[in-house]
């Protein structure tokens, strides 16, 4: 299989996705007028006719909110019932990953949300398990994430995503793996593309919503996996300080699911990981569609 899954969805159609083009004048290019999603699918393991798609409508949703913001109005089952045919359409073999992009398409010059067309396109790509057994390295990144007043975090705005870029490759090019980012208010908020938890004395603890991270739909879902496993789950602000005396930490995204961190600066964390490996492992049950409790969160796409 090529690097991109053979159909993108651009203007209404699919199209061969080399064939998916767009003009150099567009104008969420210039101006970061745009939102994406990112969702996650495969083959079902019981079913190689049937593809699984992760927690479809809360990824639907989330992006028409996102649009919402770009003044632009795309409702959540609109969205639904494109990708469902895109799926049909490119018939996967393997896992791979949806990316769904709002846009502002027209030509024009300016910022501004009004008087601009919008568009709505969705490619994709195989993208395969990552399971970090070891875990990744983190820094306290010198970038802060942006607050709620200058920036409508709670949609996945394109824009935002300078300071995770900034982020990450500050982390990198320092010798570790990833960045921690703390809000305006100094206190944690998320890594550069994906969420936090810590472990204290049994507790899962993570960055309230009101801590200007993004509403992550692992995030939510660990949250609800972890409350009916019986785990005190505290959503609040997080001390920097807290993470260095933490049992465990791990950061959660769809791409890469659950990753363990190993070490935040210098503060190397424990190897035993028992809530966190616990949580992998159901985690991936579910994504496999081999926990009846949580079928209601797969959408099952039949391809033959
Ligand atoms: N924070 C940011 C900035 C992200 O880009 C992502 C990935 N979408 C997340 C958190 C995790 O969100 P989700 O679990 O919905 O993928």
């Amino acid at each position: 299989m090529s690097d991109f899954l053979p159909y993108a969805y651009l203007n209404g159609q699919f199209v061969p996705f080399s064939e998916a083009k767009i003009s150099v004048a567009t104008h969420a290019l210039h101006y970061g007028t745009a939102a994406l999603g990112g969702l996650r699918g495969l083959p079902n393991p019981a079913n190689a006719n049937e593809i699984l798609l992760f927690r479809l409508e809360d990824h639907c949703q989330r992006l028409s909110r996102s649009a919402y913001y770009l003044g632009y109005e795309l409702p959540m089952a609109q969205i639904k019932t494109t990708i469902i045919k895109w799926v049909q359409k490119n018939r996967p073999t393997v896992p791979f990953y949806i990316r769904p992009l709002v846009y502002t398409s027209g030509l024009g010059i300016a910022p501004r949300l009004h008087d601009v067309e919008k568009d709505f396109l969705i490619y994709g790509m195989p993208l395969g398990d990552y399971l970090s057994a070891e875990g990744v390295t983190c820094r306290i990144s010198s970038w802060q994430r942006q607050c709620d007043r200058s920036f409508p975090l709670r949609g996945k705005l394109t824009t935002s995503y300078i300071v995770s870029a900034l982020a990450k490759t500050e982390a990198v090019a320092s010798g570790f793996d990833e960045a921690i980012l703390l809000n305006t208010q100094g206190k944690v908020c998320e890594a550069s593309g994906m969420n936090l938890f810590l472990v204290r004395d049994g507790q899962l603890i993570t960055p309230s919503v009101d801590q200007d991270i993004l509403e992550g739909i692992t995030r939510r879902s660990v949250i609800e996996l972890a409350q009916a496993a019986g785990v005190t789950v505290l959503e609040r602000a997080v001390d920097r300080t807290e993470l260095l005396i933490a049992d465990e930490v791990f950061l959660t995204g769809t791409a890469a699911r659950i990753v363990p961190v190993r070490r935040i600066e210098t503060y190397t964390l424990p190897a035993q990981r028992p809530l966190t490996r616990q949580l992998q492992q159901q985690l991936q049950t579910i994504v496999t569609g081999r926990d009846p409790n949580y079928r209601h969160w797969l959408d099952i796409v039949p391809i033959a």
